[in-house]
């Protein structure tokens, strides 16, 4: 047991059956997470990149226990989620929480405000209606919203205000650990940084630890100590934000990077163009995965599965030919 880390998943399988026929027989699967293994330090953020469909928010369900693994184990401070009694179970619902992508789907739009934010004390805690209201205008103080709003109705907010509003959600349960799945992607880039910021804020102030999933490593970057980046159901590389950034060692994670936009635009901009689609995960290519859109591939690629292996301090990645 790794008491390094706060979260820790281990050669996490998530497979999902394709059905066919009358009988509905199971004739394949989607391997949506494919033995993927990485740890969370307490009071940390780790950012989890990739493009749609590569398993991140499968992995993010997983290691929440919304999803069950098809293999593998989730440790929460050293205790396996899958291992606990009842009331175990209970505490963890309480200390690992989600904020969604979309502040409007994830909203019931009959609910008041103040319902929203209240439930989860209501559910868990049992709260009577005053403790209720007291801690709702709390939290919404804390995550910046008018207090004096709390009455009103979700389509009454702006974007911003409602996933503000899911925050406050998310953190009525004074939870240690917070998935953030997409939970800026919908928003304006001048509100995702307000949301980013107060996320920080919120991390400082109650010693959050976050997975934090989003298709771009731009998104990323601002709130994550250390990043991960997923293909098509792996881990490919690993690695402090800034060392990431200054210099990626998976050919992938170089695609990705330099698909963003640089402040200097007079200078040339050297973007490496992905060739073809992703491929279906549930007929993934044979070697490394990503051998059929590597610039680098060379004939090992397509024959052996690079491993995930440490290359130095907080830094691993899984490529045969890695950049230097
Ligand atoms: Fe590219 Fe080969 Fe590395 Fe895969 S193992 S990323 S195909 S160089």
């Amino acid at each position: 047991m790794n008491r390094e880390y706060l979260i820790e998943a281990n050669h996490i399988k998530k497979y999902f059956p394709i059905k066919a026929g009358l009988l509905s027989r199971v004739i394949g699967h989607v391997k949506a997470v494919d033995d993927v293994s990485f740890g969370i330090r307490a009071g940390e953020t780790f950012g989890l990149v990739g493009e749609s469909g590569c398993g991140k928010s499968t992995l993010g369900r997983v290691v929440l226990n919304l999803q069950r693994a098809t293999s593998g184990e989730v440790l929460f401070d050293g205790t396996n989620i899958h291992q606990v009694n009842r009331q175990e179970n209970l505490k963890l619902r309480r200390d690992m929480q989600i904020i969604f992508q979309d502040p409007f789907g994830s909203l019931n739009p009959r609910f008041l405000v103040s319902d929203i934010i209240g439930e989860p004390l209501r559910v868990h805690l049992r709260a009577s209606a005053k403790e209720m209201d007291e801690r709702v205008v709390e939290l919404m103080s804390l995550v910046g919203l008018d207090p004096s709003r709390r009455n009103r109705y979700p389509h009454e907010f702006s974007g911003g205000q409602r996933q503000r509003i899911g925050i406050a959600r998310s953190i009525a349960l004074s939870p240690r650990f917070i998935v953030a799945d997409e939970a800026v992607s919908a928003l304006d880039v001048s509100v995702q940084s307000q949301v980013l910021n107060l996320m920080m804020k919120l991390q400082k102030e109650m010693g959050l630890t976050y997975l934090f999933i989003a298709h771009g490593l731009n998104v990323v970057r601002h709130i994550s100590d250390r990043v991960g980046v997923m293909y098509l159901g792996k881990m490919v590389e690993i690695a402090r934000t800034d060392d990431l950034f200054a210099q990626p060692l998976h050919p992938y994670t170089a695609a990705l990077l330099s698909a963003i936009p640089k402040p200097t635009p007079h200078r040339r901009q050297e973007r490496i163009v992905l060739q073809g689609d992703v491929p279906s995960p549930a007929n993934p290519p044979s070697g490394c995965r990503f051998h059929p859109r590597c610039p680098m591939a060379q004939e090992r690629c397509s024959k052996e599965i690079p491993e995930l292996i440490e290359v130095g301090q907080d830094r691993q990645v899984a490529c045969h030919f890695p950049l230097a």
